[in-house]
């Protein structure tokens, strides 16, 4: 007895996509450095240079580095803290 056996295999998955939106960073040319930088919002930039935010805003204060005014705020000039 001759039989023929048929495996069907079904594979189901789930592609769970994950998008953050944590991190706000632009490229963006600054006029101040006169040269293209990146741009980060205050948050970030205390996480980026490991600084409180208070230390950024007193680095800024003293001119020292510098933020570019954009449509709701401000962003921090990354380069300015860098040099
Ligand atoms: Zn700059």
């Amino acid at each position: 007895m001759t039989g023929r056996r048929r495996l069907t295999i079904t594979i189901e998955t789930d592609e769970i996509i994950i998008v953050k939106h944590s991190s706000v960073s632009i490229r963006a040319w600054c006029a101040v450095c006169e040269r293209e930088s990146l741009l980060v919002n205050p948050e970030q930039a205390a996480t980026v240079l490991g600084l409180t935010p208070r230390a950024v805003n007193e680095r800024l204060a003293s001119g020292k580095a510098h933020a570019v005014a954009v449509q709701d705020g401000q962003l921090i000039c990354l380069t300015s803290f860098l040099r």
